[in-house]
């Protein structure tokens, strides 16, 4: 035995460290990794939407500056033809057609190698503006001549890079230098584009905006140096934008984008304590099922060890009776055996050891067949008092020989019932065998039989031992023996109410005790009626 907890102590032990090496340390370590993390995954997650957002106004930046590379590479290409032009007719008519088709350019100039100025207009902006647009001109040159210069090496690199001025609060005038096409070094002429600022947010940059919302966004276009908003996705109802970006060509417009009903961080938190969530439902998980796992562990050990001392006791069940039908036998082959008293007395030994043992293979047969779902129960309409009574007729003798007092009250008429007898037999003879083996002084059995309401009911009761509390429920258990001294004395297998219970399962009735220690037991079989 001792042997044997040591083997099982292992696999438990075993089973152990693996479960938590393999799962609970990594899980662990894991877990409070993302709890000490859980800040810098929100502060992550945040970066990372907001570079996001970033990347949103850089592509419709990036689309406003194609386009307004577009316009000045074909204007370009007209400045050159007009560079030695001495007269604004008839250039003015090519610049009229360049901007046809184009509705946010109100207007287009180029200013020759001549200085003549030559422009054109569309729409709503008159021609009358001309002599300001000019004076415009001329100031921004002068003034921001750094800069001029700055855009001339660039358009010598290949790079036109316009110099920005407002002309009013609607229009916005973008001037680069235009490089003779040969030598592309020198400034052949000054062009420029005046842009109509909301028609340019409609037009090109609303536009674009559209294609790329999917939604999930809230988009703005406003002009900062009057605060005053040229274009929304929706109505944002005074929201604050996160991310806001100025249009690279008209630097006073501000892209703005946000997320459309939650901000950044909300949504980086909620990202993060889902994560958490999920994190703490996979631990609970992992718990529910050690918990589980240790105890079905546990309760295969426990059943492993009563397997064993099973086998051990019924080795010992088994042999001792066979001795004991062989030894009288043996007597009285031999005809040792004077007087005819004591032969009866062997006689009955031999019956009585027999029967024993017919019983325990009984129970032993029936158990496996149970357990290989094999058994077979043959139900017919039977009177509970008249099985009663046979099993009782055949066992008086060897409660007798006991020295068992015995009573029997059967309570008639009774209905009769479903069952199978032989299957009923079994069960009241594994009661009355455990009556008679766990009593001590007191030898007294009852037995009754009694119809109640829908049920016929048949009770053993003796004056033995007594079963505690807390065992009264695991007696029902296969392989269940209490811990007692008596009851280890006793021969048994541990089966007998596991098979009575069985039974009573079968017969949809049930079996139940009740006992005290040192008083006895009294255990019920109910049945119900037909
Ligand atoms: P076995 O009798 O072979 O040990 P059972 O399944 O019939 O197995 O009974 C299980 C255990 O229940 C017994 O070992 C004993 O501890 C307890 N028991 C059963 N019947 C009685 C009884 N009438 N009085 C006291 N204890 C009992």
């Amino acid at each position: 035995m001792a042997g044997f907890r040591r083997r099982i102590r292992t696999p438990i032990s075993r089973i152990s460290v693996i479960v938590a090496v393999a799962l609970v340390i990594p899980l662990a370590t894991y877990t409070i990794y993302q709890l000490a993390q859980s800040g810098e995954n929100e502060r992550l997650l945040r970066s990372i939407y907001q570079r996001q957002l970033d990347s949103i106004l850089f592509s419709v930046n990036q689309y406003c500056w194609d386009r307004f590379n577009t316009w000045a590479s074909e204007l370009a290409v007209l400045g050159r033809s007009l560079k030695d032009a001495d007269r604004a007719w008839p250039g003015v008519r090519n610049l009229r057609r360049f901007l046809r088709g184009k509705p946010p350019l109100s207007g287009a100039f180029v200013v020759n190698r001549r200085d003549v100025f030559l422009m054109a207009t569309a729409g709503q902006f008159s021609s009358v503006r001309r002599p300001q647009l000019r004076r415009l001109v001329t100031r921004t040159l002068s003034e921001r001549e750094a800069v001029w210069n700055r855009a001339v090496r660039q358009a010598r690199a290949g790079y036109t890079r316009p110099l920005v001025a407002r002309l009013d609060v609607d229009h916005t005038v973008l001037l680069f230098p235009v490089l003779d096409a040969e030598t592309a070094d020198s400034v052949v002429a000054t062009c420029g584009l005046v842009i109509d600022d909301q028609r340019f947010v409609d037009d090109v940059v609303a536009r674009k905006l559209n294609a790329i919302n999917t939604g999930e966004f809230i988009f703005a276009v406003s002009d900062q140096s009057r605060n005053h908003l040229l274009y929304a996705s929706e109505d944002f109802e005074g929201n604050r934008f996160e991310t806001s970006e100025s249009l690279w060509i008209l630097p006073d417009l501000r892209l703005q984008i946000r997320l459309r009903g939650t901000t950044l961080e909300q949504l980086s938190r909620a990202r993060t304590r889902r994560n958490l969530l999920f994190l703490g439902a996979v631990n609970g998980i992992l718990a529910l099922a050690l918990v589980f796992l240790l105890r079905t562990v546990t309760h295969e050990m426990a059943l492993a060890r009563m397997k064993t001392a099973f086998v051990a006791n019924v080795s010992h069940e088994l042999r001792t009776p066979l001795s004991l039908i062989r030894m009288y036998a043996e007597t009285l082959e031999l005809d040792r055996v004077p007087d005819d008293a004591k032969k009866r007395r062997y006689y009955r030994s031999i019956v009585s050891e027999s029967s024993r043992l017919t019983q325990l293979i009984n129970n032993i047969l029936d158990f496996s067949r149970i357990e290989s779902k094999q058994k077979r129960y043959k139900f017919t309409t039977v009177d509970l008092g008249g099985i009663v009574e046979r099993v009782v007729d055949s066992y008086r003798f060897h409660l007798d020989q006991n020295g068992f007092a015995l009573s029997l009250q059967i309570q008639r008429p009774l209905p009769e019932v479903q069952a199978d007898p032989e299957a009923v037999e079994q069960a009241l003879v594994n009661l009355l065998d455990n009556a008679v083996k766990f009593s001590n002084d007191r030898r007294e059995v009852n037995i009754r039989v009694w119809h109640e309401r829908d049920k016929v009911a048949i009770s053993v009761e003796d004056r033995g031992i007594g079963i505690p509390e807390s065992e009264q429920k695991k007696i029902f258990e296969e392989f269940y023996r209490v811990g007692d001294d008596l009851v280890h004395n006793t021969r048994g297998s541990g089966l007998g109410l596991a098979l009575v219970k069985h039974i009573m399962r079968v017969h949809r009735g049930s079996v139940r005790v009740r006992s005290k220690v040192g008083e006895g037991s009294t255990f019920t079989l109910e049945f119900p009626v037909a």
